[in-house]
């Protein structure tokens, strides 16, 4: 009897792996998906705590693809492993603190190792020639296949007929002229055929399939380094990096403001870990403070957190402060006006 031919395909939740696992499964390839999950996936779930884009349904694109293709998927955490990659790539970081190259070698790498633990036979991802600057250039698209080890395992079926043959394709498992020829930075094609085969409301994530790529998120990155003194970070970093209102006064220690109700009921959650404060005499979101502060640092978080406080006409706000070792204070401070509270703070 035929072996059934198998495929992995890399899914982001995005247009491209959508359309590119279309392709094969078209071929009557059995293809089930695989997800990372590095700690910095637009996928992660903060995305879905803000009102922001409330119109939007609040999903998993990565299962709403699965779904929408009728295939299983594989969510597998990487978080630890993919500390390497983002602290010392090999290929450097794009235009923020992506690093675009290396983490697609090791997401195609992690991939193969998939492939031969489970008997499958070949790797797909929707990968498109000049689509992005860093990893989707005519030179860089080797480059994954070498350093991943994938070789001619590795088939990218929306720009197949640009590159040579793979091992898919040499085998007769899949038909080269059934794939396709896209190649630039244009979504237009995508569109078309997202179109054709009648799929809609797929996410369209701007500049790439994780925050690193996204220029406030990298810059609080690399503030959270430069206070901290080393590159060390831990899950809840990553995720309360994508939440709040962030504002150092100083290197000692940050505020992370809460800006909505969804927000206040997210860092609750954190209360234990963190010292955290609140306005007792008025409305106010909670705060929480990350670092290693004094008494003065307090009281100007006070006064910072009563500034983004519902304050009307008082002259002081009693901001209550629970220190991480569960001793309590209250403050009464006189709010910021809006010019005490310094550009350069807001990370
Ligand atoms: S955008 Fe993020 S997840 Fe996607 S390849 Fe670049 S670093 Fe990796």
């Amino acid at each position: 009897m035929d072996k059934k031919i198998k495929a992995v395909s890399l899914i982001s939740g995005g247009l491209d792996s959508l359309l590119s696992t279309k392709l094969i499964l078209d071929q009557g390839i059995h293809v089930e998906g695989i997800n990372f999950f590095t700690g910095f996936c637009v996928e992660g779930h903060t995305h879905a705590i803000r009102k922001k884009k409330s119109n939007k349904p609040k999903r998993n694109n990565a299962l709403w693809v699965a779904e929408k293709l009728g295939i299983k998927l594989h969510i597998i955490d990487v978080v630890e492993e993919y500390r390497d990659i983002l602290l010392n790539p090999k290929h450097g970081y794009g235009k923020n603190m992506n690093p675009c190259l290396d983490c697609k070698s090791f997401m195609v790498k992690k991939a193969k190792q998939w492939v031969l633990e489970n008997n499958f036979d070949f790797i797909i991802t929707g990968e498109v020639v000049g689509q992005r600057p860093m990893s989707q250039r005519k030179e860089t698209m080797p480059i994954v296949q070498a350093q991943s080890g994938a070789g001619d395992l590795l088939l990218r079926p929306l720009c197949g007929k640009h590159l040579p043959a793979t091992k898919a394709e040499i085998k007769g498992w899949v038909r080269h002229e059934k794939l396709l020829d896209f190649s630039g930075r244009t979504r237009k094609p995508q569109m078309a055929l997202a179109k054709k085969y009648g799929f809609e409301d797929y996410a369209t994530p701007a500049g790439g399939c994780c925050f690193l790529t996204n220029k406030q998120y990298s810059d609080k990155l690399v503030d959270m380094w430069q206070a901290r003194g080393n590159r060390d970070y831990q899950l809840d970093d990553l995720m309360l990096l994508k939440v709040g209102r962030h504002i150092r006064p100083n290197q000692r220690f940050k505020m992370i403001i809460a800006r909505e109700e969804g927000e206040v009921k997210f860092l609750r959650g954190y209360r234990s870990q963190y010292t955290h404060l609140y306005p007792t005499s008025c409305n106010g979101p909670l705060t929480l403070i990350d670092g290693k502060f004094n008494q003065q640092d307090l009281i100007l978080a006070a006064k910072i957190l009563a500034r983004y406080s519902q304050v009307r006409d008082a002259d002081s706000v009693d901001v209550e402060v629970k220190l991480d070792s569960g001793i309590m204070q209250t403050l009464s401070v006189e709010p910021f006006s809006n010019d005490e509270i310094k550009k350069e703070w807001r990370v």
